[in-house]
């Protein structure tokens, strides 16, 4: 047996379709699919603004940087974070010289209210929070807890396509969304994603910025006489970061599979739930009752993670860890012991096989493996 982390599924003829029309139309670019994924985004998950990008990381740059702009905020503001998370998340902080904060995680591994407001200080502007896993965990609380204080929420939201709460998708409660459609992720592309503000006029912003902060509307003026479509203005500095056809053309396909796949991903979690269940020193890492969970991630925790790993991989199985602790990085060095409980966890994590191509069989074959291995102990 061998079974990988994740292995994406395309809808091959579906996708080659799609891609060919933008070929035949002679439109890969901004445009044509791009609006339509925006479109379709937008009616998919109820958030009103939906810019279709070329990838999260580059959300989170630009959520950042529009925030820290608009606000006035001065180069070494803080935004509080958390250390266990994909890199893109704390990097976006950087780029913009704002300084990260790090808060510590519950036990769903997302951010905990409480510490978020034990690290509040008058220089902080913004909370960045993952869901991690497609999970939301005290997400709520901490909305409501960056309301009281006036800060900026933006919700990296790569692992939450498809993610509902009470019924709805995630996201509109933040300042903005920012999702990944990234060759691994729940609506995979290949390097993409979607960046969902809530505020119209943060939208409009975002979609100069996105193409270098050309303003299209004196071109859109005068494309019906098919003429000055040079004389558009550039208002402020902006960036390449908008999606292209080609990705927008896929993720088009993929999305009319999402609410399927992640149905079939919540199967596996509770095949796996029920397979460890009573396992002496194995955790699954729960999810909120009230959250749909699109399921990234199925986590466990277990004591001498390492271990496990390599028992794992002498029978073929390839389980991912999400995530080090950020802190244990050079860059972010400066956290280190801020976070005890991420830092428990990072050494405790252990995310296993996940996607569509998984059968019960194999979720089984993976649990006897892992209890054996524990007990053996
Ligand atoms: C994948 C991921 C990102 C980055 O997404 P890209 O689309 O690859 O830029 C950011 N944050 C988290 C939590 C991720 O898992």
């Amino acid at each position: 047996m061998t079974t990988q982390l994740f292995v994406p599924a395309f809808r091959i003829e579906e996708c080659l379709a799609a891609i060919r029309e933008c070929l035949e139309k002679g439109w890969t670019g901004l445009g044509f699919k791009t609006v339509q994924f925006e479109a379709e985004w937008s009616a998919y998950t109820g958030l009103p603004h939906s810019h279709f990008l070329s990838s999260n990381t580059v959300g989170l740059h630009l959520a950042m940087h529009m925030f820290k702009t608009a606000g006035g905020w001065s180069d070494g503001d803080e935004v509080i974070t958390t250390p266990l998370t994909f890199v893109s998340t704390n990097h976006a902080i950087l780029y913009c010289n704002l300084k990260p904060v790090f808060a510590d995680v519950d036990e769903s591994l997302c951010l905990d209210p409480e510490d978020i407001r034990r690290k509040i200080t008058p220089r902080t502007k913004a909370v960045v929070f993952v869901g991690i896993g497609g999970n939301i965990g005290q997400y709520e609380k901490v909305v409501d807890l960056c309301r009281e204080h006036k800060l900026r929420l933006i919700l990296d939201a790569a692992h939450m396509s498809g993610t509902r709460v009470a019924g709805r998708h995630v996201g509109a409660e933040a300042d903005c969304a920012v999702f990944s459609f990234q060759a691994v992720k729940n609506l995979p592309t290949a390097d993409s994603g979607m960046i969902c503000f809530r505020d119209a006029s943060d939208d409009a912003r975002a979609r100069k910025l996105t193409w270098l902060g050309i303003n299209k509307d004196t071109y859109a003026r005068t494309t019906s006489e098919g003429t000055y479509k040079w004389m558009y203005d550039v208002e402020e500095l902006g960036f390449k970061y908008h999606g292209n056809s080609i990705m927008a053309a896929i993720g088009l396909v993929q999305l009319r599979y999402l609410d399927r796949d992640n149905a079939y991903r919540r199967q596996l979690a509770a095949w796996y739930e029920q397979g460890l269940a009573g396992a002496q020193d194995v955790k699954v890492v729960p999810v909120a009752p009230s959250c749909e969970s699109s399921r990234h991630l199925v986590q466990i925790r277990v004591p001498r993670r390492d271990e496990l790993m390599l028992a794992l991989h002498a029978t073929g199985i390839y389980p991912g860890v999400h995530y080090r602790d950020n802190t244990d990085y050079g860059l972010y060095a400066e956290g280190r012991g801020t976070c005890p409980r991420a830092h428990q966890a990072s050494t405790e994590i252990l995310s296993l096989p996940m996607h569509l191509g998984i059968t019960k069989h194999e979720v089984e074959k993976i649990c006897t493996v892992v209890k054996a291995h524990v007990s053996a102990r």
